[in-house]
This record gives C-alpha cells, sequence and structure tokens, in this order.
C-alpha cells in the first residue's frame, strides 16, 4: 500500500509545554506496543487500529497525571461487535484486553479504519484512577464517537475541566502496524482565549497523523507543528506492552476466591488453570498446588 519503509524509532512519548506554559503537549509513538497487541490478541485489522487507539489515549493519561505509580485503566463498553476492551497504563506502560479482538470490518469509505463500527458508540468510557493508597478515582463518559479521539477529549473536558485536543490514528496492514501514535494538546488553568484559538486553529495538522507517524520522527513532528509557538521539551518517556503478571499473583488471586471454590477446583478438575487476559500466559496450578493452598492461611 504504501511505497516507503516506515519510520522506525523506539515507542516513547514526549512531552513539553508550550504558548509561555499556557498549554502542554504530549506526542506518542505507539507502533512496537500496538504490534504486540496484535500479537498478542491475533486480532484483526481493526481491532488492532482500535487497540493501539485506546493504549494511545491511556498513556496519555497515566504518563500526564501529577501522582506517580498510578494505575489508569480504561474500560470502553460501546455495545459494538468487538466487545469490552480494557487498558490498563502505569506510568510507560501497557497492557490491553478486548473480548472478540479477531472480528474484521472492512474500512470506512475514506480507507480509514472502521474503529466505531468495531466499538460502537452506545456506551461509556469509564477511567478509573488508582494511586495505590485510598479509594480509586472514578470517572465516566458517554462514547461520543466511538473512534475514541473524540471521546478522549471529552473525558479530558468535561471529567477533567481541562479544554483538550487529542488525536489517535494507526495504519495496520494484514496484521503489520506501519504507525501508530497521538498527540494530546491540553490548556493550562489560566490559559487565555487567544492561545485557546491558536491551538483550536492548530488540530487541523493532525488529522493525518497515523501517515506523519510512518515517515517522521516525533521531534520532526514536534518541531513541524509547535515551532512557533515556543515549544520547552520536558522529557522523553519509554512506552511498552507489559503484562507483568505472575505466578504468585495469579496464586494470590486464586486464593482470594475463597476455600468452598479452592475445595469444588480440587475435586472437580483435580488443579486449577488460569490465563492472563493480557498477556495470554497459562499459569497452572496442581491438585497438591491447591491442596498447599487449602492448608495454609486463607484469611
Ligand atoms: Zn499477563
Amino acid at each position: 500500500m504504501m511505497n516507503q519503509t516506515p519510520y522506525d524509532e523506539n515507542d516513547a512519548l514526549l512531552r513539553m509545554t508550550v504558548c509561555g506554559g499556557e498549554a502542554r503537549v504530549a506526542l506518542l509513538r505507539t507502533t512496537h506496543t500496538a504490534q504486540r497487541a496484535g500479537d498478542i490478541h491475533n486480532a484483526s485489522d481493526v481491532a488492532i487500529a482500535a487497540m493501539s487507539r485506546l493504549m494511545t489515549g491511556s498513556a496519555m493519561l497515566g504518563v500526564m497525571m501529577k501522582e506517580q505509580d498510578a494505575n489508569i485503566t480504561v474500560i470502553v463498553d460501546g455495545g459494538g461487535p468487538g466487545g469490552r476492551m480494557t487498558c490498563v497504563a502505569h506510568g510507560g506502560d501497557l497492557k490491553i484486553s478486548m473480548h472478540n479482538p479477531q472480528v474484521s470490518l472492512p474500512p470506512r469509505a475514506d480507507g480509514a479504519p472502521d474503529v466505531a463500527g468495531l466499538i460502537g458508540k452506545n456506551g461509556t468510557m469509564t477511567v478509573i484512577r488508582d494511586f495505590g493508597v485510598g479509594e480509586p478515582y472514578i470517572g465516566k463518559t458517554k462514547l461520543i464517537s466511538g473512534e475514541l479521539g473524540e471521546d478522549f477529549a471529552a473525558y479530558y473536558t468535561n471529567s477533567e475541566q481541562t479544554p483538550s485536543i487529542v488525536s489517535l490514528g494507526a495504519i495496520v496492514h494484514e496484521g503489520a502496524v506501519l504507525s501508530a501514535g497521538g498527540v494530546l494538546v491540553q490548556a493550562m488553568p489560566g490559559c487565555s482565549d487567544k492561545t485557546l484559538e491558536t491551538l483550536d486553529l492548530r488540530a487541523m495538522l493532525f488529522s493525518g497523523i497515523s501517515r506523519d507517524l510512518f515517515e517522521d520522527p516525533l521531534d520532526a513532528l514536534a518541531e513541524r507543528w509547535f515551532h512557533d509557538l515556543e515549544p520547552v521539551m520536558l522529557g522523553r518517556q519509554p512506552i511498552r506492552y507489559h503484562c507483568g503478571c505472575s505466578r504468585e499473583k495469579a496464586r494470590q488471586m486464586l486464593k482470594s476466591v475463597g476455600r468452598d471454590q479452592l475445595l469444588e477446583m480440587l475435586e472437580q478438575d483435580h488443579g486449577a488453570e488460569m490465563t492472563c487476559h493480557f498477556c495470554h500466559t497459562r499459569h497452572t496450578f496442581t491438585e497438591d498446588d491447591l491442596k498447599a493452598l487449602l492448608g495454609s492461611d486463607m484469611n
């Protein structure tokens, strides 16, 4: 489809301020992360595009948060044939699950993947921010378009009271991710109307973001889009697909189902097998493992 080779660099998020600190910007490449998600879930092209957009939007939330070490979970449930998607972001570490990742849909008339058709637009986006202490903060918004870029922008604007522009994109061809990423432009409190107007106009530049990411490194895009807005680079954070599940965590989860259910597993199944939704690793427990669990302090 495209004659050039894709621009290849490690997945990352660039953070910067523009307009004398009146707004902040996050610019992301998530090509390898999206490829990993597609491979793990054996997903269709449109499902990879959908997962890539959700992961990119979640990474924006994860990295732009003040609180270090917080977990962000974003659940999108739009009633479409792809089913529910759940993405977890911890800093630059991302993982995702999708109910029906093999569902395939023809591209839209303009050639773009039909992400809204797959996700559906009659539903909600739920954002759970878990700071590790105290109750998690849960925000819910109605899906507007199901294309996810607009939906993330609405979440920021309504739930966080920060006017935001979000553009997400991916090019996927026969299971290969050629580019994926996005850009977030967010007004800071006290941002002037003039700056808001300037940034609004800038949004048009992002309409071909998947193509731009295909051709150029993040630094070149930052320069092209923001060079006249006093950009100040704040940092570069690596992004990767990382599950972090382990046999020990699976064991703790098994323990939490309670004595009765464990006894049932022991008697009926003579063991237990837990498959991780995010990386498909199988954690298996033998009859003896279950007996040991039952013998230990169940709390
Ligand atoms: Zn896992």
